[in-house]
């Protein structure tokens, strides 16, 4: 089975609507120039809640190659749940994907597996795909457990849900040491654990899921690196972060295949 890369831009807290609105007209452009063919990798920019609807708007309007999503979603349907957002409201808006378990998440709000396996089950539930994140701190990897470390994350994200909506979802490898720091793990290391991520979920379910579900590597992905990364046969796509900023950079990754 061929799966199709995925390069998605994580923009964190940065850009509010009216500077997400110049990078999404730029990145169109960036990857018109360059002769981007879709069939090849999808591109995908997940903004702040707060710039989704001006990324939909121009999208749509302006018919560009790209896809969003959001870096959250409320593990909840609706209610008293004041700064939350719900899944309902992120398919509203036509969100394609929804980024769960970030490391960032994971740390500063203390997201435990339950809850981000709570938000890969509402992103499936209202018709999006999760791209469900794992990796290790550099403690983990120096105690050589990051395969047994981020094989375990996933078993919890992924428990009580079906093959069939595993087949379709995102795993974002991402090593929380190479996380905007300019210090990217090698290919060959970012294939060691997509690759041992893949055997967990044949282990899980079976060989067809395995062969489907798409495995990005995050940390520091940018034009000189991607080419490389993607050359691993378990890597299926980048979560980007810093490069995503940045229309040129963004559209060189998308468009690695050339
Ligand atoms: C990320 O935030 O998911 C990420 C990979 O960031 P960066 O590319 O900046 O390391």
């Amino acid at each position: 089975m061929s799966r199709k890369p995925i390069l998605a831009g994580n923009w964190k807290m940065n850009l509010d609507h009216l500077a997400g609105l110049s990078l999404v007209q730029d990145l169109g452009a960036a990857l018109a120039d360059k002769d981007h063919d879709p069939s090849k990798a999808e591109a995908v920019v997940i903004p702040p809640f707060t710039d989704i609807r001006t990324v939909q708007v121009l999208v749509e309007g302006d018919k560009l190659p790209i896809a969003w999503g959001a870096q959250d979603i409320s593990a909840h349907d609706d209610g008293a749940y004041t700064g939350e957002i719900s899944g309902s409201m992120l398919a509203a808006l036509k969100c394609s994907y929804v980024v769960v378990g970030h490391s960032e998440r994971r740390q500063y709000h203390a997201e435990s597996d339950a809850l981000v396996n709570a938000k890969a089950k509402k992103v499936i539930e209202y018709g999006m795909t999760p791209i469900i994140c794992c990796g290790e701190a550099l403690e983990v990897r120096k105690a050589g457990k990051h395969v047994e470390h981020t094989v375990a994350q996933i078993e919890g994200a992924l428990a009580g849900i079906d093959a069939a909506d595993v087949a379709k979802l995102v795993i974002a490898y991402e090593p929380i040491w190479a996380i905007g720091t300019g210090e990217t793990a090698t290919a060959d290391d970012a294939q060691e654990v997509c690759g041992a991520i893949r055997k967990a979920v044949e282990k899980l379910y079976d060989a067809p899921t395995a062969e489907a579900v798409r495995i990005q590597y995050g940390g520091s992905v940018k034009p000189g690196n991607v080419v490389e990364i993607m050359s691993k046969p378990d890597v299926d796509g980048a979560l980007v972060g810093g490069a995503s900023l940045k229309a040129g950079d963004f559209a060189d990754i998308v468009t690695f295949y050339q």
